[in-house]
């Protein structure tokens, strides 16, 4: 995990430091190698939260991309007495996971129960046959009336079957850890919606920068139009893309000073 309790703060690691676990309050000690991201860890080899994987660099990418304070956040279900930490929750109470390594359906099962709100990032540079499948099942990609939306017959043959039957959205992230890389088709975000029919899913494909902006604004990714109960035939044609940014203006004196400190922007002097 990135962050442990020191006297109560959430501390990254250190070389040498000791803190506290965020979940079960037991000792864990900082690793600070060259191999991985540093991290904390607890004595023994397991980690308390059976749901925790080794961070790579695409994790802390992912997640940086968020505040830290909505960065492993410790979630508790009263009824089960069940605690886990959330990869990213944003402050709309959208949680994030982002997975690289392989998963069993019933672990993902479990943890779209316990989050309820929530999306999965996956990376899929991972296996080497997941682009190149996806790439070929494009040419089968149907438009819908909305720009970035597609449908995809037998998705089965596009998507790992692992991610087919999500409750949630899943994002399939195919640029992985490049940041050169000049492929639209990797650069884009590929969104699989939930299914309730496994012959024909219904596909997004998102910048990352309007995605990023987008769960910073608010707590769903789509939000489906009302008006897809009055049209039975193809309510998913429905779902209404807001990629709009809520663009926050900067004040006009920020502006001025910004200009100024950038030597670029002189103020204009009155002519006498
Ligand atoms: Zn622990």
């Amino acid at each position: 995990m990135r962050f442990a309790l020191i006297d109560n703060n959430r501390v990254e690691a250190q070389p040498k430091q000791q803190g506290l676990c965020p979940i079960c309050s037991q000792p864990v000690i900082a690793k600070c190698g060259n191999k991985k991201v540093w991290h904390w860890a607890h004595r023994g080899i397991i980690s308390c939260d059976s749901w925790w994987e080794p961070e790579t660099e695409w994790h802390r990418n992912w997640k940086n991309n968020y505040p830290t304070e909505w960065q492993e956040i410790v979630l508790f279900d009263e009824q089960t007495g069940e605690k886990h930490i959330a990869d990213v929750q944003t402050i709309h109470n959208l949680v994030m996971e982002f997975q690289h390594s392989a998963m069993k359906p019933e672990e993902r099962i479990s943890r779209e129960k316990f989050y309820k709100n929530m999306l999965w990032v996956v990376d899929g540079t991972r296996l080497q046959r997941d682009y190149p499948r996806f790439h070929k099942g494009m040419e089968n990609f149907r438009r819908t009336n909305q720009q970035g939306v597609y449908f995809v017959d037998f998705p089965d043959e596009v998507f790992p079957k692992s991610w087919l039957n999500s409750t949630v959205p899943v994002i399939f992230d195919f640029c992985g850890l490049s940041t050169s890389e000049q492929n639209e088709i990797k650069n884009t975000l590929w969104c699989l919606l939930p299914q309730k029919d496994v012959t024909r899913a219904v596909v997004v494909g998102l910048r990352k920068n309007d995605f990023v902006q987008i769960t910073h604004n608010r707590g769903q990714l789509f939000i489906e139009n009302d008006k897809s109960q009055q049209k039975p035939i193809h309510p998913k044609q429905q779902i209404i893309l807001q990629p709009k940014r809520i663009m926050r203006r900067e004040p006009l004196i920020d502006w001025i000073q910004r200009k100024q400190a950038s030597g670029k922007w002189k103020p204009r002097r009155k002519k006498w």
